[in-house]
């Protein structure tokens, strides 16, 4: 069965047709611009390829019918209708404490994702207006959403609250959440692969690192704590965003440059992170360059952000009472691999031993520790669509 993945921005739609029984992607894209004038993109291999085009797109609906239209195409399609398309697989980012997995669309689900606005208020209302331009477009066709946060929804309570007082998270829904959920699940199931034991038998900890950065302890299969938080401002330093700090440190700060609290949160998610300590920029090939001409900022935001990864890992090596691997993902975590060494330096006292030659890698499927560190280290690249497309498929099969 053909599973259509949507991921719904306020002005932009990606999208990707994959067979997830195969493990095949059939086509990929984007829609940009939506609303304004219009850009898109489509790639299927062998086909010819459409890169930002101008096509009309005032709404998600003809964004959506663009992407049928390019699929099912006579010449550059990879299908000869919408009727090989089984189901639509949606990408949601705060499913709040409604949805600890998967589900199939019904109107009550779309009215909780609804209910969960306040807690995602800029993704998803985006996320809606995708699901709900599909099903014009698509009637009939099974749709099924997949949240960012359902996976964390395994946390115990001494992780996922916090110590505020009681009434703010019975009235007002104030916990951890996580985020990358979808992420930290397809990797923990390679990783117990690789491992070659059920995910159930197996701790691991996951870290992330990309644009945004979250780190996972995953026990059993479960996630059992994660970096981020409330929000995805919480954790580790990432590309803009600060990570944790003392909220003492914004009082200090708005009193003294006169910011409202808005003012102050742009800083915190937009001018902070490695790009605000390096002053160079938020992409990690950019600190590195810099960082070997001599620039010692460069050098400081990597080192910053690879002692936070690493004090991550102890502290969920500590939650769980050990890990059997440690697995790095997403565009920092599959690519560079200063900071895989970085972050593995110094923990041969709790069984991490990485390998030079095998982590001069990139984006491969692989181990990384030697063949004697008893905490094996994996190089895992993430692919949030195939996870989607497979519990899209799990669920309309049912
Ligand atoms: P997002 O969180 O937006 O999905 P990705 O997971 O795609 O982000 O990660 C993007 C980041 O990955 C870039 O900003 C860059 O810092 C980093 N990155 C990509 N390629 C490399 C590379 N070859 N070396 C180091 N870092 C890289």
């Amino acid at each position: 069965m053909n599973i259509l993945v949507i991921n719904a921005g306020s002005s932009s739609l990606k999208y990707q047709l994959l067979d997830p029984v195969k493990g095949a992607l059939l086509a990929k894209g984007l829609c940009e611009r939506i609303g304004i004038d219009g850009k898109f993109t489509y790639k299927a291999e062998g086909k010819k390829t459409i890169d930002a085009a101008d096509v009309a797109m005032p709404t998600h609906s003809e964004a959506i019918q663009a992407v049928l239209d390019a699929l099912a195409d006579k010449e550059n399609g990879v299908i000869a209708s919408m009727a090989e398309i089984g189901a639509v697989g949606h990408r949601v980012v705060h499913g709040g404490e409604a949805f600890n997995k998967s589900v199939l669309i019904t109107d009550e689900v779309l009215k909780a994702i609804e209910d969960c606005i306040p807690l995602a208020p800029l993704h998803n209302p985006a996320n809606l207006t995708g699901i709900r331009a599909c099903q014009k477009v698509m009637p009939g066709v099974p749709m099924v959403a997949v949240f960012d946060t359902a996976f964390h929804q395994t946390m115990p309570a001494k992780a996922y609250m916090y110590a505020l007082p009681y009434e703010y998270y019975e009235q007002d829904k104030v916990r951890r959440y996580g985020f990358h959920g979808t992420s930290h699940k397809y990797v923990a199931g390679r990783a117990a692969a690789m491992l070659g034991k059920p995910v159930e038998e197996v701790k691991l900890i996951s870290c992330h690192l990309g644009n945004g950065s979250s780190i996972t302890a995953v026990d059993g299969g479960k996630s059992v704590d994660t970096s981020m938080g409330f929000t995805p401002l919480a954790g580790v330093p990432m590309g803009t965003r600060s990570g944790d700090l003392d909220a003492g440190i914004l009082q200090y700060l708005m009193n003294k440059y006169g910011m409202g609290i808005d003012e102050m949160l742009n800083v915190l998610n937009k001018k902070s992170g490695v790009e605000g300590l390096s002053c160079v920029s938020s992409d990690f090939r950019d600190l590195e360059a810099a960082a070997g001409k001599g620039d010692a900022k460069a050098a400081l935001a990597q080192e910053k952000f690879a002692y936070e990864v690493k004090k991550y890992v102890g502290a969920y090596a500590a939650a769980m009472g050990g890990t059997d691997a440690i697995v790095f993902t997403a565009g920092v975590g599959e690519n560079d691999k200063a900071i895989r060494a970085m972050v593995c330096a110094g923990l041969e006292y709790m069984g991490v031993k990485l390998d030079a030659a095998a982590n001069d890698v990139r984006g491969k499927e692989t181990v990384i520790s030697a063949a004697d560190s008893k905490v094996k280290v994996l190089l895992i690249p993430t692919n949030e669509e195939l996870m989607i497309a497979t519990e899209t498929a799990e669920i309309v099969n049912k």
